[in-house]
Order: structure tokens, then sequence, then C-alpha cells
């Protein structure tokens, strides 16, 4: 390497450190190009369709277990009971937002359109369990109880004949296996 060429690596080094000097001065002085945004203070406002995590609006929700069955990673988790006027209630409905992956499956097929995402991103957690959203309160043990009640049958009065099995078929567990 000859001298002109030494001179011309050392003149290169200088001014393109000077350069990068020049654009973090800038950036150091000119609060206008500040482009770092202080999380958790200053917090991303998504994109209009941003596909955060689910909501379900429950009033709406008819169980009818549409999402649960579309969702290709099975996060949706869904219980319910029928009332006296066949309609059904839900019991639970748990989205796991730690298995979710946001493919807005379950949300195209909801029928009533009770199903839809939000803008939420944020769920920092020390347990997976944390990651189970719960939209149903679990039920108390008196409601469990006057749930199961509704849905057994009425007792026969004393001396009435037994009811007839609409199936015709023998009950489980009472073959002639001797
Ligand atoms: S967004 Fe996709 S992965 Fe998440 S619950 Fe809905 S269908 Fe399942
Ligand atoms: S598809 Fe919609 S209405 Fe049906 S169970 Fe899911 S959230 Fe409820």
């Amino acid at each position: 390497m000859g001298l002109k060429q030494y001179l011309k690596n050392i003149w290169e080094a200088v001014y393109t450190i000077a350069l990068g000097m020049k654009i973090t001065a800038r950036y150091g002085i000119d609060p206008s190009e500040e482009i770092t945004q202080q999380y958790p203070e200053e917090k991303r406002q998504p994109a209009e369709r941003f596909r955060g995590f689910l909501h379900n609006d429950v009033p709406r929700c008819i169980a009818c277990t549409m999402c649960a069955k579309t969702c290709p990673v099975d996060c949706i988790e869904i219980e319910f009971v029928t009332g006296e006027d066949k309609k059904r209630k839900l019991t639970r409905f748990d989205i796991n937002i730690g298995r979710c992956m946001y493919c807005g499956l379950c949300v195209e097929v909801c029928p009533t359109k009770c199903l839809t995402h939000t803008d939420g991103y944020e769920k920092a957690s020390l347990s997976r369990g944390e990651l189970i959203l719960h939209f149903v309160e679990p039920a108390s043990a008196e409601e469990e109880e006057a749930q199961e009640k509704e849905a057994e049958p009425e007792p026969a009065p004393a001396g009435a004949a037994p009811a007839e099995n609409p199936s015709g078929k023998e009950p489980e567990g009472t073959g002639g296996e001797n």
C-alpha cells in the first residue's frame, strides 16, 4: 500500500465517523427527531384492523361453539347448559391467549359477531394460567346445584307406572350376563 492510499484510508475513516456523529448529535439535540418510544410509559397505538386479544360480549353469545370448533389450536373452551326455553347459557367461556395465534378465524365464523379482536397486546405474566381469559364467572356451589336440579327429570309420583324408555334400548349395565 502506497503512502497516498494510506492517507486516503485515514481520511475516509475520519470522514465516516464525523458523518455518523453528526446524525447522532442531531437526534440528541432536536426532540422532533426522536423516534424511540419510551415504552411502557408511551404505548404504541395499533393499526385499526390490528388483531389483538379476543373479547366475547357474553350476553350476545348463543353458545353455538362454532368458534371453538373452528380454532386450529383448540384454545377456546366452552361449556353451557340448556334452559327450559331451549336456549343455551354459557357456564364457561375461556380463551387461552398464550396459545392463540390471532388468526381471526373464530371471529369470522361467529354468527352473532359477539366475538371480536381488541387492540390489547400487553399481558406479561409469571404463569401460563394467567394467560387464560375467563369470560364467565365460575358458578357458585348453590348455582351449580340449582342448574343440576333443573337438568334432572321430575320425580314420578308414588305408585305411578315407570316412564317408558323412549329409546327402546335396555339401559347399560342391566344386561343378562350371569
Ligand atoms: S384467533 Fe385463531 S387461534 Fe386465536 S382463538 Fe381465534 S381461531 Fe383460535
Ligand atoms: S361463535 Fe360466537 S356465538 Fe358461537 S359460541 Fe363462539 S362466541 Fe359464542
